[in-house]
């Protein structure tokens, strides 16, 4: 082929718009919920973290946080022992991706030192680039002053601010950060003492909103600018502390679903999964975990933070031996500790597994009719609704979406 007249830059613009275009393709098909993990390095869990996940994790679903157990990461105590510098933190996360099975595509390290990048000393976060200056999915946040930057604001907030901010940019991609100042949550901050300020405002400006949207469906925005609204509700309480343990207290008893259902089954269980969401349950099933090869293991931890496990009949399910799976694991864990309970969906009339027999199926076998669908609903709605969370759910209108 001749050189290319203008020496290649209309090629390699083209395939900049190309590459571009896939990589929002590739975001808009995982859109469904994306996974970020978080790694403590040189340090064991900490509270703060535990309820900014939990928190996060109850009232938005574009990102499913969760916190990996690493005895390595404990034990990684890098080149100084006043701070870790960024590239050391992300070279350990590079090992640990290599190392940890299944699809990690974005994880963040925790520190309690001070954290120093190569450009700037005294960070509070930094997100890994590439050469091309593209996002690795790699992020760094550091404890270090926190409280006495925080006040009386509990530390859990600046957690979700991170954690949220972090999960936002690896979708978005690199330059998510301004210098303008807009009160906005990709504010660049000069001081550390900028932080708080904006952590009230809890907003983002209207050009990253714009942005976002081209990578989140609109119930994932308004759930994640809702997120932010909680978070600056926290920040601005009398008591924050108090406000944060009502937060804590009600998104502990949002119900949890399995739904355990076959692929032939899942146009219905969309449905379903959506209309539970929208009731303010939380619901678990493999939008996102088919992505990893550690699917035994992503089944039996969506099992673990599951209150319910929800089966659903048809002869599909019956015949599933993945279902059977997720069954017997479910099995093992209502039994072992009376934590999960079990519920019986009809979808289609089958054969039910002799020892689901004793539980009263809630019968959506005639789902395309409305109102039998609305009636089913509310049955299943009544039946993971827990006495005592009911009553806090009627004084305090879940604001969610
Ligand atoms: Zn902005």
């Amino acid at each position: 082929m001749p050189p290319h007249p203008d020496g290649g830059k209309a090629a390699k613009a083209l395939w900049r718009t190309t590459s571009e275009f896939l990589r929002s393709c590739a975001n808009q098909v995982l859109m469904a919920t994306l996974p970020v993990e978080i790694i403590n390095v040189a340090h064991g869990t900490r509270k703060p973290l535990d309820e900014a996940v939990l928190l996060l994790n109850a009232h938005q679903d574009a990102y499913r946080f969760t916190i990996l157990d690493s005895p390595e990461a404990i034990a990684f105590q890098g080149g100084s022992a006043e701070c870790f510098q960024t590239a050391e933190l992300f070279q350990f996360l590079k090992d640990q991706r290599k190392v940890l099975r299944g699809y990690h595509p974005h994880l963040v390290a925790f520190v309690e030192r001070r954290l120093d990048g190569s450009k700037w000393g005294n960070l509070l976060a930094s997100a890994d680039e590439d050469g091309n200056g593209d996002l690795t999915g790699l992020g760094a946040v550091t404890w270090f002053q926190i409280p006495q930057i925080l006040g009386a604001v509990p530390e859990a907030v600046y957690g979700i601010y991170q954690l949220l901010s972090l999960a936002i940019r690896f979708t978005v991609g690199a330059g998510m950060i301004h210098q303008e100042r807009r009160m906005c949550v990709f504010d660049f901050k000069r001081q550390k003492t900028d932080l708080l300020p904006i952590i009230q405002q809890g907003e983002l400006c209207p050009p990253c909103t714009e942005r976002l949207k081209q990578y989140v469906d609109q119930d994932q925005l308004v759930a994640i600018r809702s997120t932010l609204r909680m978070m600056s509700q926290i920040a601005l309480a009398a008591d924050p502390r108090g406000e944060l343990d009502r937060l804590l207290l009600r998104a502990n008893r949002l119900p949890r679903i399995f739904l355990s259902h076959a692929r032939e089954d899942k146009p219905f269980v969309e449905q379903l999964a959506t209309d539970l969401e929208q009731h303010g349950c939380r619901v678990w099933f493999d939008k996102w975990a088919i992505k990893g090869s550690d699917f035994v293991a992503k089944i039996e931890e969506g099992l673990r933070e599951s209150d319910h496990f929800a089966i659903i009949i048809s002869p599909s399910s019956v015949a599933s031996s993945w279902v059977a799976q997720e069954r017997n694991i479910a099995i093992v864990l209502s039994t072992e500790s009376g934590a999960l309970q079990l519920l019986v969906i009809m979808l289609q009339d089958a054969e039910i597994p002799t020892f689901l027999k004793i539980y009263d199926p809630i019968d959506f076998r005639n789902y395309a009719n409305a109102a039998q669908y609305q009636a089913a609903l509310e049955k299943l709605l009544q039946a993971v609704s827990r006495p005592a969370a009911g009553a806090e759910r009627r004084d305090n209108p879940e604001p969610r979406r």
